[in-house]
């Protein structure tokens, strides 16, 4: 198939090919998107192939409007506080879903996740295509997310119909998912939009630990955002121990390169992008040292860990 590379001017092209059931990858304010139209199986299940992903995670809707969510959803007082404040934006919220959502899009699940991106052009496209638009994370299923177009291309030439090529993703991480479903509400995943933001509409809101979270929402369960590198996250280690590692590793004909996450917010933007660098360059090893859980640090540490194969703690 040829994947046709659409300007951001070309947004009309990119809706007419959601509106025949395409696959289109695009951007948003947290990752690029891999759109189709939510409410047609069939094109969803080209999300899913494109990627090789799980048939048992479910996607993202993502609206342009509250009449689409009205549509998709039932929308309950906590959703509309939420969605009065801090949409459109990096917050995804999940919410009990109407018949018309295939069950394709949810995973057989009674609930839909839904979310209204910031981005003019995400925006754009969801309007001009007139149907809210599924989109995981651009990228193959298991590898770092997609955040600027060179990497959406690498993993999706000649998979699906079209890429709009836009600049770099604000964030570089995806957004946060709260479950809106039981009476109190639940950060199913930490993202973009910060936990001590959330609290302040949502004084009950709890982050989710524990191992159950599988059952809640299925797609936390597989492996992500890894590189072909390993990467190994030092949790709360002097820097000269970490150096320490490097030079053991190096011994034994290892690539090995250190990354120190400085400004949290210049590093969740380059972040995967980053990972997918050190794979260019046969890096062997990634080695991390933690950084504070607050503000974005939070999501930063929750996909790091998700991306590790050892963590090593003092
Ligand atoms: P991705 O779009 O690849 O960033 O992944 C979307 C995330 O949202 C996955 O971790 C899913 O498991 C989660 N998700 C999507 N729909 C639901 C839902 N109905 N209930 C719980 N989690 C969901
Ligand atoms: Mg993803």
């Amino acid at each position: 198939m040829e994947t046709k590379i659409l300007s951001t001017k070309e947004i009309k092209k990119a809706a007419e090919l959601i509106k025949n059931g395409e696959v289109v990858a695009f951007p948003t304010e947290t990752v690029y998107g891999l759109g189709a139209n939510a409410l047609n199986p069939e094109a969803v299940k080209k999300i899913f192939k494109a990627k090789g992903r799980p048939s048992d995670n479910p996607l993202i809707v993502h609206i342009s409007n509250l009449n689409q969510l009205k549509k998709i959803a039932f929308v309950n007082k906590k959703a509309k506080n939420l969605i009065k404040n801090l949409w459109p934006g990096p917050l995804t919220i999940i919410l009990k879903k109407k018949k018309i959502v295939p069950k394709e899009v949810t995973a057989n699940l009674e609930s839909v996740a839904v979310r209204m991106p910031k981005n003019k052009i995400a925006l754009k496209l969801i309007e001009l295509s007139g149907v809210p638009i599924a989109a995981p994370s651009a990228n193959i299923s298991g590898k770092p997310s997609g955040t600027c177009f060179e990497d959406v291309l690498e993993d999706f030439n000649g998979k699906i119909s079209a890429i709009i090529k836009s600049k770099h993703c604000d964030f570089g991480i995806e957004s946060s998912v709260v479950d809106l479903t039981e009476k109190n509400p639940v950060l199913l995943r930490p993202g973009a939009l910060s936990f001590e933001k959330l609290k302040k509409f949502l004084p009950n809101l709890v982050l989710h630990k524990g191992k159950t979270i599988a059952a809640k929402s299925p797609g936390m369960k597989y492996k992500h955002y890894s590189p072909k590198a390993k990467i190994i996250l030092f949790e709360g280690l002097a820097k000269n121990k970490i150096r320490e590692y490097k030079r053991k590793l190096e011994k034994s004909e290892k690539k090995v390169k250190i990354i120190k996450p400085a400004n949290s917010k210049e590093f969740s933007k380059k972040m995967f992008m980053l990972f997918r660098k050190c794979d260019k360059k046969n890096i062997d090893y990634i080695l991390i040292p933690s950084i504070e859980e607050k503000g974005i640090g939070l999501a930063i540490m929750n996909r790091i860990r998700k991306a590790s194969t050892k963590i090593i703690k003092k």
